[in-house]
Order: structure tokens, then sequence, then C-alpha cells
């Protein structure tokens, strides 16, 4: 059979399997993975057949998307912020939205000299290899409470050529315990328990529970970030999240009572309050 009838059957069964608005586009990005070949190669080769020793491997890869898992979980790869990422399923796969936050973050350090960035529950690393990678005299720090995270953030700044970032295992501040930093950056679970059984199969059956769900609304991360980010902040350091649906508000709340200043809220292109950041007003002593 020729690669284009192959396409058009991954196509249908991609297609009844998943809600994806692209199964053609998805059936073909699953033939490049396993040929190993790009988007152009493809394009030519479409009328030439099948090659026989990829089938099974390919119809696999197909079943499995067809069955729920994500792309991005199969070829081990997703783009943000133009740069390609390492996924597996021990980390979140980068969402578009969060390329807001990592702009704005970048817009803020700009006015910075030599800013120090910390980048709180990482996952895959993509908020803080993308500021590092796009501002080369930031010193970027990355923590995640998974040692499996911190593993792949790792690889990902090894593809990236990324060699000065530093990187943290442990819950929240706890390993950066002394150290001040110019932003402090986090998108952090925020999917409260109670909706599970509204999020896509795609998210709920693949996705790490542990970088999805946080107590109390969705708002238990904030809470703990906000009560604890001026001992880790430089004076006038700024606080940068991505928030879910209703929670700016929340999150900006928060944010005051907790002393901060200038609070900026940005939507996304969906018009959702996605990003929210603020000014820290006056520097506390650190408490350990
Ligand atoms: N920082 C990572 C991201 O934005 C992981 C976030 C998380 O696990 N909640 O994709």
């Amino acid at each position: 059979m020729k690669i284009k009838e192959i396409l058009t059957w991954a196509e249908g069964k991609i297609y009844k399997g998943t809600s994806s608005d692209i199964p053609a586009r998805e059936a073909e990005i699953l033939l490049e993975y396993i040929l190993n070949i790009s988007r152009e190669k493809l394009y030519i080769k479409l009328y030439e057949e099948f090659p026989s020793e990829y089938l099974e491997e390919y119809k696999s890869a197909v079943s499995e998307r067809a069955s729920g898992k994500p792309l991005a979980y199969i070829t081990h790869r997703k783009e943000f912020m133009s740069l390609p990422f390492f996924v597996d399923s021990s980390v979140l796969i980068p969402r578009p939205e969060t390329e807001i936050l990592v702009e704005e973050v970048i817009t803020i350090a700009k006015n910075i000299k030599n800013p120090s960035v910390l980048d709180i529950g990482t996952g895959s690393g993509c908020i803080g290899l993308s500021i590092a990678s796009y501002l080369k005299e930031s010193s970027v720090s990355v923590t995640d409470i998974s040692p499996e995270a911190i593993a792949i953030a790792k690889k990902n700044a090894c593809h990236l050529s990324l060699t000065s970032l530093s990187f943290y295992c442990g819950d929240l501040f706890e390993p950066v315990k002394g150290l001040v930093f110019d932003i402090i950056v986090s998108n952090p679970p925020y999917i409260s328990p109670e909706e599970m059984n509204t999020l896509p199969r795609e998210v709920k059956d693949y996705e790490p529970s542990v970088a999805l769900f946080g107590e109390e609304k969705g708002l238990f991360f904030y809470k703990k970030i906000i009560a604890d980010a001026k001992n880790y902040l430089k004076k006038e350091g700024f606080l940068a999240f991505e928030t879910g649906i209703t929670q700016a508000s929340h999150v900006s709340d928060l944010m005051k009572i907790h002393g901060f200043e200038q609070i900026k809220i940005v939507k996304d292109l969906s018009g959702i309050e996605r990003v929210v950041t603020a000014v820290s007003s006056e520097q506390l002593p650190v408490t350990s």
C-alpha cells in the first residue's frame, strides 16, 4: 500500500478514537516520528510504497494515539517557545498558554541587569529553560518535587545546550533555602481534584496527577508560594504565575494580602485571565 493510503487509514482511526481537531496532521506526525523524517520529506514520499518494516510500529503508534495517549507522549516531543522539548508521562506537556507567562517574565527580566530567576515546579523545564535560552545573561534555577521531572529538565537543558542552570529536587522553596532571586515564576498544579472528571481523557488518564491537581479549589500551591515568596525575593522582586480559569482574581487578592503591588493580569487568546504578575513591596528577613 502507498504511504498516502496508510495515512488515510490512520487519520480515520485517530478521528474515531479521539477528539483531535487535526487527525490528518497527527497521522503524519506519527509517521514522521517513526520514519525519522521531516514533514517536507514525507510529502515527497506520499505516493511511494509504505516501507513494510515500519508498518507494525506505525500501526501500534496509531492505536496508542487512538486509545487516547497524547501525541507528545508517543513522539516524546513538544515545541514550546519555538524550542523542542523532550517529554514523557512523568511531566506535564507544555501548553501554548504558558508561553504568555514566559513572555511576561522575559519582558520583566529585560529591565533587570543579570536577572536571577527561580522556576518552581519546572516539570519538563519549559518555563525556566525558555527564559535561559532567550535571555543569555540570566541565571536560572529550577525546582521540582519529582526526581523524574528534574532528570527530564536536565536532559532538555543538555539538548538546548544550556549549561549554566541550577537544578534542585524538592518541595517548593525547600531546596533553595537561603537564596534570593529577582523573579520567581511558577505554573503550579491548579486543577481542583473535584474537577478531575471534567478533564479530557488525554489529560486525566495520562498526565501526572502531581503536576495537575491542587487542593483548596486549585489554590493550594499559590497560597504556599505567595506566603513564602518574599523570603526568596530581592527587594522589589517579581512574582509571576500562570492561573487556571477564574483563579486570577483570587491569586491577585492573595498577593495583595501578602504585600505585593503593581498587580497585573494578562489574558490568553481565549480571553481567560491566565497570568498574574506582581512586585514585592518590601523585603522581609529570611526565615527558616
Ligand atoms: N512548569 C511546567 C509547565 O508549565 C510544569 C507545570 C506543572 O507541572 N504544573 O509545563
